[in-house]
């Protein structure tokens, strides 16, 4: 494949797939997205943090070849105008595994937004968030530690299906006159309508990576959070469908909590995942309180949405709350903050979050040793007290350094 703007390079091979596994040579060309605000501090920061594990772990053995594609502001300036050039998608499906860092979305005349355009157009179905916490890292609770968990949202339907129909539009009034007439539904005059579609198709595949994820992980559960109790034929179903899921392709790894109980005493078999349900709400209450009973949850949209925010802020916030859009292979690993545009180029912020996303890419890749450093060596800074500003104000005696310092001191405790 030829591109207009993007350069591939020339030292690098591509990751391939082969009998349905990853096959990354040494030399991996990754594409990276800079982002806009504070995406070029962020960026530059990490991938020197990156290159740098990589070298320390294997000692010039293993390499990355960066590739930048393009959406966005520096996309419009270059694709005049356009903010996600058919190419960055050609790029993503051909070399497989990427990162971006934030991305602005111009607001008015009509742009969807551009992180959902990706999700979406690579069919990147499961949005994955680790989220565990670091020696030395401010948290509003008292043992953070007890928290490990991973959140696989299902990313292509429920709200984000995006099927709404606005009050007093001709669409929605038609839609009211049917769900009243035709299926006898009550609501009050002039409400605004949406449509939660949820699939077993979705809902299967989300909940298969999810077990898998588990089961390569050493995680011993997987914990479908769902509204049954009230959205019978949504939520209800997704939760139905993950147990299916679960019977029909992991009889021989998986067991539900009821056998749990029934079989095996309560005691979980080594090697299987137990897979078990909560609703939604009161699961915000039970990762508060008792954190380590869970490993994995695999949500609907909604549910993720506001468990990923509220999870992340129990192990010191969304600054450094790593994620990653997954579809079958193609993986976008992402920042999952904004652009915080009024730190734009000031070499001020936390480039944890995209850091860390770097390092959930090193584990897609295989590449678990360079990943683990750059853990160890951003406790270690941080357990030294040198801190963006983020965390110098929640931390007595800190030192604050710029992006680029504390990129610096990463690099030196690696
Ligand atoms: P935001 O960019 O995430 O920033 C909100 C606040 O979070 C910042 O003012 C800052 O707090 C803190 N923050 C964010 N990133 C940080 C970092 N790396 N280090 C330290 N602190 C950080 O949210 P927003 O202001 O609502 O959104 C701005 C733009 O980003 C919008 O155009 C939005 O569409 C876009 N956005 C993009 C993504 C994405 O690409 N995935 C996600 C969300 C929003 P303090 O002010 O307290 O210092």
């Amino acid at each position: 494949m030829t591109y207009e703007k993007i350069v591939v390079p020339t030292e690098g091979q591509k990751i391939t797939v082969q009998n349905e596994k990853l096959n990354v040579p040494d030399n991996p060309i990754l594409a990276f997205i800079e982002g806009d605000g504070i995406g070029y501090d962020i960026t530059t920061a990490s991938k020197r943090i990156w290159d740098a594990a990589v070298q320390s772990a294997y000692g010039g053995q293993r390499k990355i070849s960066w590739m930048e594609i393009y959406s966005g502001e520096k996309a419009a300036q270059l694709y005049n105008g356009d903010y996600m050039p058919a190419e960055t998608f050609e790029a993503m499906r051909e070399f497989i595994v990427g990162i971006k860092g934030p991305l602005t979305t111009p607001i008015g005349g009509g742009f969807r937004s551009l992180n959902v355009t990706l999700r979406q157009v690579l069919d990147l179905y499961a949005c994955v968030r680790p989220v565990r916490w670091y020696e030395g890292i401010p948290s509003p609770v008292k043992r953070p530690q007890d928290l490990n968990m991973v959140i696989f949202r299902e990313n292509t339907e429920d709200v984000y299906a995006g099927i709404e129909y606005e009050s007093g539009t001709p669409e929605n009034e038609k839609l009211a006159k049917f769900l009243r007439e035709e299926l006898g539904a009550k609501f009050f005059e002039g409400a605004g309508l949406g449509i939660k579609p949820i699939s077993a198709f979705a809902t299967k595949r989300l909940v298969s990576k999810a077990i898998q994820y588990a089961l390569a992980e050493g995680f011993d559960t997987v914990t479908l959070v769902h509204k049954g109790n009230i959205q019978k034929f949504t939520e209800g179903a997704f939760r139905k469908w993950g147990y299916e899921v679960a019977k029909e392709k992991f009889a021989d790894v998986t067991i539900t909590e009821d056998e749990l109980w029934s079989q095996f005493k309560g005691k979980r078999p080594s090697g299987k995942v137990v897979i078990n349900d909560r609703i939604a709400d009161i699961i915000f209450q039970h990762t508060l309180l008792r954190p380590t009973e869970f490993g994995i949850l695999a949500t609907p949209n909604l549910n993720g949405d506001y468990l990923s925010d509220a999870l992340a802020a129990q192990v010191g916030g969304l600054g450094i709350a790593p994620g990653a859009n997954i579809g079958n292979y193609v993986a976008l690993f992402e920042a999952t903050h904004g652009t915080a545009p009024k730190y734009t180029n000031l070499d001020k912020v936390n480039p944890g979050s995209l850091l860390f996303s770097g390092a959930m890419m090193l584990e897609y890749i295989g590449w678990r040793e360079a990943a683990t450093k750059i853990y160890r060596a951003f406790e270690k800074t941080v357990s030294q007290k040198i801190v963006t500003y983020d965390f110098a104000r929640q931390m007595e005696g800190a030192t604050e350094v710029k992006t680029s310092e504390f990129a610096n001191a990463v690099i030196q405790n690696l």
